[in-house]
C-alpha cells in the first residue's frame, strides 16, 4: 500500500484570520487509515476553527483540504459529508423536542442531502429507520429510542450526536470535544466505542480529556496560537520539552 492510499485526510498550509487575529497559521496535518489523530491545545488555540475549515463550515484564506485523495477545497460541507467526511459538534445541534429516534432519522435524511419531506413520511421510510436503529444500537442508545431528547442526560446526548453522525456511514470522522461534560463512566464508554470505531473510520479528535487522548491517540498534534508546534506519538508528545512548556504547563 502506498503512503497516498493510507492517507484519508490531508490538510495543507491552511491559514485563516478573523480581522487582526490569525486563528490558523499555515497548518498541515494528515489522518491515516485506522488511526486516531488527536488535536490538543489550550482554549482559543484554533482547534474548532481548524475542524470547521476541514468540514467546510468555514472558508480558509488559503490552503487545501484533501479527502480520500480528492481535493475538496472548493466543495461545501454537504458535498464533503457525502464524500464520507463525518462530523460531531462541540455544541449540540439536536432538536430537543424530538425523540432520540426522530433525531437520528433526520440525521440520516440530512446526510443523504435529501430535501426535507413531510416528517410523517420520513418516519415510515424503512431504510432510514433501519439505518437510524443500527446507529443507536452501536452507541448503546437503542433502549432510549422513544425518549424525548430533552429528557436525556448530557452523556446520552453526546452518544446521540455520535449516532446521528454514524448514520452517514462516514469514512472518516472529525470530532470536536466529544467527551465534554461526560462523567467518568460516560467518558469510559465513549473511549471504548471510539477505540472500536477507528478501524472502520479513522478519527481526527479534538479533546481536552488527556486521559482519553493518551489512551486513544496513535498520534497527537499540539496547536498553540493557531500553529502546530509538534506532531508525534503519545510518548514523543509527552516527552517534548516545548510541548510541556507551552501546553502541559511545566
Ligand atoms: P479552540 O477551539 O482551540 O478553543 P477556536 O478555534 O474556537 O479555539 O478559536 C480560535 C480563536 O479564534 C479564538 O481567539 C476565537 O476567539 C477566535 N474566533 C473563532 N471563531 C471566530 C469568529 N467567527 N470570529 C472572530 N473570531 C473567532
Ligand atoms: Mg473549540
Amino acid at each position: 500500500m502506498t503512503d497516498q492510499m493510507t492517507q484519508v485526510l490531508k490538510v495543507r498550509n491552511l491559514s485563516k484570520s478573523f480581522g487582526a487575529l490569525q486563528a490558523s497559521k499555515n497548518i498541515s496535518l494528515d489522518l491515516k487509515t485506522g488511526e486516531i489523530h488527536a488535536l490538543i491545545g489550550p482554549n482559543g488555540a484554533g482547534k474548532s476553527t481548524l475542524i470547521k475549515q476541514i468540514s467546510g463550515e468555514l472558508c480558509p484564506d488559503s490552503g487545501e483540504v484533501e479527502v480520500l485523495g480528492q481535493d475538496v477545497s472548493a466543495l461545501d460541507r454537504v458535498a464533503r459529508a457525502q464524500l464520507g467526511l463525518g462530523r460531531t459538534f462541540q455544541i449540540s445541534a439536536l432538536a430537543m423536542e424530538f425523540t432520540v429516534l426522530q433525531n437520528t432519522v433526520l440525521g440520516a435524511l440530512g446526510a443523504r442531502g435529501g430535501v426535507f419531506r413531510f416528517f410523517g413520511n420520513v418516519m415510515r421510510d424503512k431504510a432510514l429507520l433501519q439505518q437510524a436503529e443500527h446507529a443507536l444500537k452501536r452507541v448503546g442508545l437503542i433502549d432510549d429510542a422513544m425518549r424525548r431528547t430533552a429528557d436525556l442526560s448530557h452523556g446520552q446526548r453526546r452518544q446521540l450526536e455520535v449516532a446521528v453522525a454514524l448514520t452517514m456511514a462516514p469514512k472518516l470522522f472529525l470530532m470536536d470535544e466529544p467527551m465534554a461534560g461526560l462523567g467518568a463512566s460516560g467518558s469510559k464508554a465513549l473511549t471504548t466505542f471510539l477505540d472500536e470505531l477507528r478501524t472502520e473510520a479513522p478519527i481526527l479528535l479534538v479533546e481536552h480529556d488527556m486521559d482519553a487522548v493518551f489512551a486513544l491517540a496513535d498520534r497527537i498534534s499540539v496547536l498553540v496560537y493557531g500553529e502546530v508546534i509538534a506532531t508525534g506519538t503519545t510518548d514523543e508528545i509527552r516527552n517534548d520539552p516545548e510541548v510541556r512548556r507551552a501546553y502541559l504547563g511545566e
